[in-house]
């Protein structure tokens, strides 16, 4: 059987699996990203984790990570978590390296797809895959299709605009959704109203009654169902 090796960039961790065809996770590997040595730093840690977990029957490697990727090149134009990753030539430096096919894209896109292949998506030939996390993503696959859009921006759904003059955000914009659903955005409004905590200790603040936990996911909310409700009125899915 064939397989693949999948990589999962993050600010913190590189997380790698090998995948057989029929979709399967047989080995995992993880290791620290190490943002700080730059570029060839980055580059010896993903040799590393692909080098633990490929097989003599791997075909390629597929690479998410978070911001701005141009697909057809493969080259990152920008990451938030990675910001030596500046116009960053992944795909040729990485296919010289590690001596394999090596395909990259936006770590929602491929989630996405993910998703269609093997989770809630199965069957469904239009949907976008939301990833709420410290920030907020998008994959859309239209027509059974992932859709990158005519730059490779498409599902920058994070920066749909649910406050006019909003908090400002890091994508230059004012009242991005994701400055209100994300983790982040999340805690953001929790200190608004007074309290310091992360998320899971907000939710259990919210569970046990705490009326200002409970309104700060009821803005989270209101804000992520009115950017929501747009997709749905525009793409009929
Ligand atoms: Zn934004």
């Amino acid at each position: 059987m064939k397989y693949a090796v999948g990589i999962d960039i993050g600010g913190t961790f590189i997380k790698g699996a090998l995948v057989s065809a029929n979709g399967e996770i047989v080995k995992r590997e993880k290791s620290p990203t190490g943002v700080e040595f730059g570029v060839e730093g980055i580059e010896s840690r993903i040799e590393t984790v692909f080098r633990t977990l490929k097989n003599s029957d791997v075909i390629g490697v597929g690479i998410g990570v978070a911001g701005m990727v141009n697909f057809s090149r493969g080259v990152v134009v920008q990451s938030p978590n990675i910001p030596s990753w500046k116009n960053y030539e992944a795909k040729d430096r990485l296919k010289k390296r590690l001596g394999i096919e090596v395909v990259i894209d936006n770590d929602a896109n491929l989630a996405a797809l993910g998703e269609g292949w093997k989770g809630s998506g199965i069957g469904l030939k239009n949907f976008m895959m939301i990833t709420l996390g410290t920030g907020i993503g998008a994959g859309i696959i239209l027509g059974g299709k992932l859709w990158h859009g005519d730059t490779g921006r498409a599902g920058e759904f994070g920066h749909v605009v649910v406050e006019p003059n909003g908090a400002e955000c890091g994508c230059g914009g004012k009242g991005c959704v994701e400055r209100y659903a994300s983790a982040d955005g999340i805690r953001r409004l929790a200190r608004e109203a007074g309290i310091v905590a992360d998320v899971p200790e907000l939710v259990k603040m919210a569970d046990d009654g705490d009326n200002k936990a409970i309104r700060v996911f009821e803005e989270a909310g209101r804000k992520l169902g009115l950017a929501l409700s747009a997709w749905f009125n525009i793409m009929d899915v």
